[in-house]
């Protein structure tokens, strides 16, 4: 919740620029309002169909922002043992985790079992094979579900489309139906499950609903065939409005539109929302260092850069940039560019924007999910500081690296 009160941009009660003054920038801020009203928008739109919202953990895997979820009730979408380490440390609960992905290691995969994971959601026939046999050294029981291809285009930024048969994602869902059958030699797993997810960034849910409808058919024929499917995994990938303007749809409306199709299904239904339920939720605050003309072209240089916030750079994608404190300058049209050594380091291009001064505050919008979550060291800058707001007060809830974090682990 980010909103103006007079001049001054709050979160929630908490003024931005106290809270940046209080804890430097650049400086990731959170609403827990947020974060905690898209979960339950998933979690009740459901209503009586049996579901688990998994909150996909690599939007945003801040330890802060799981145990608010935890708490909340969520379950977890992991792609890493990494991330489950995460969840556990957060107080997750391990039976309420289904590990994604399409490259999971042997150690990944016994650590998941060691803890007692729910489920893993598998991409290809060797997996299974492994997750059997440390399975079976372990004299464990394990549900799995085959992560299908469903062949239908997202629309969505090429990058974060998952769902087409030439991406590295899933399995072939024509050809799902055999490998069902062939895992029945392995003795350790069970196949309760259909999982899929199509893509990031979906604006127009119509291919998710289509994959929904190729998935439910899939589980009917699995059934059919005597597999004990008990669950149908729906992936994540709603999308948010970045720009002004720009409308995602709302969450409460998208469920209810999976609802329809699958309310009849007695199928358990699960999601893995990321972006949806934490994107909207953070802002990137960071100051204006320097401003500069070079012939025609302005620039506003901040002291947020690419390694703080990749999103502009990697997927040429559009955060709202907006002042702290609203002043009564003309606009103007400017770059919006950090510190890093490389051209492809801007937060904007060509953006109508409030004016901004030397030492005046901005907020990047709408950049709670993959913000912090891909940041790094580059040109040796320490990550930033994340703060989390709640009514009007806040707390750190990771300091900002220090010169000493940079160098941890290396010898000379
Ligand atoms: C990334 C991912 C998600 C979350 O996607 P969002 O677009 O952030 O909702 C869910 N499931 C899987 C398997 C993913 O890879």
């Amino acid at each position: 919740m980010f909103l103006y009160s007079g001049n001054d941009l709050y979160c929630e009660g908490a003024a931005l620029a106290d809270v940046a003054a209080r804890v430097g920038t650049p400086a990731y801020v959170y609403s827990t309002q947020t974060i905690l009203d898209n979960f339950h928008a998933y979690d009740q739109a459901f209503g009586d169909i049996p579901h688990l919202v998994c909150y996909a953990v690599k939007a945003n895997s801040s330890l802060a922002l799981l145990a608010l979820l935890a708490r909340a009730g969520a379950g977890f979408d992991i792609v890493s043992g990494g991330e489950l380490f995460r969840v556990l440390k957060a107080g997750g609960d391990a039976s309420t985790v289904v590990f994604s992905g399409v490259g999971k290691t042997a150690d990944e995969v016994d650590y998941a079992l060691a803890q007692g994971i729910h489920a893993f959601n598998c991409e290809s026939e060797g997996e299974l094979a492994l997750i059997d046999a440390i399975a079976a050294r372990r004299g464990a029981q394990v549900g799995f579900a085959v992560r299908v291809n469903p062949d239908v285009d997202a629309a969505t930024h090429p990058y974060i489309s998952t769902g087409l048969s030439q991406h590295k994602f899933g399995i072939d869902i024509a050809a799902a139906a055999a490998i069902y059958a062939r895992a029945r030699q392995f003795r350790n797993l069970s196949a309760e499950g259909v999982s899929c997810h199509i893509g990031s960034q979906i604006l127009d849910p119509k291919p998710i609903f289509e994959a929904v409808d190729k998935v439910l058919a899939l589980a009917a024929e699995l059934r059919a065939q005597g597999h004990p499917i008990r669950r149908l995994d729906l992936g994540g990938g709603l999308g948010v409005a970045y720009r002004e303007g720009e409308h995602a749809p709302a969450i409460g409306d998208f469920v209810r539109g999976m609802d329809a199709r699958l309310r009849d299904s007695g199928l358990r239904i699960e999601v893995e929302p990321g972006r949806s339920i934490v994107g909207p939720a953070g802002v990137l605050l960071t100051r204006v260092l320097y401003r500069k003309c070079n012939g025609s072209k302005e620039f506003v240089i901040v002291d947020a850069a690419m390694n703080d916030l990749l999103r502009p750079s990697l997927y040429r994608a559009h955060h709202e940039i907006v002042p702290v404190r609203k002043s009564s300058l003309p606009r103007i049209t400017a770059d919006v560019v950090g510190p890093v050594c490389e051209t492809g380091d801007f937060l904007a291009r060509d953006r109508e924007m409030a004016d901004a001064m030397p030492g005046d505050y901005l907020a990047v919008m709408t950049a709670g999910a993959y913000g912090f979550a891909l940041s790094s060291n580059y040109n040796s800058r320490p990550r930033a500081v994340e703060a989390l707001v709640e009514g009007a007060t806040f707390r750190v809830i990771r300091t900002r690296e220090t010169y000493a974090d940079l160098i941890r682990g290396e010898t000379k």
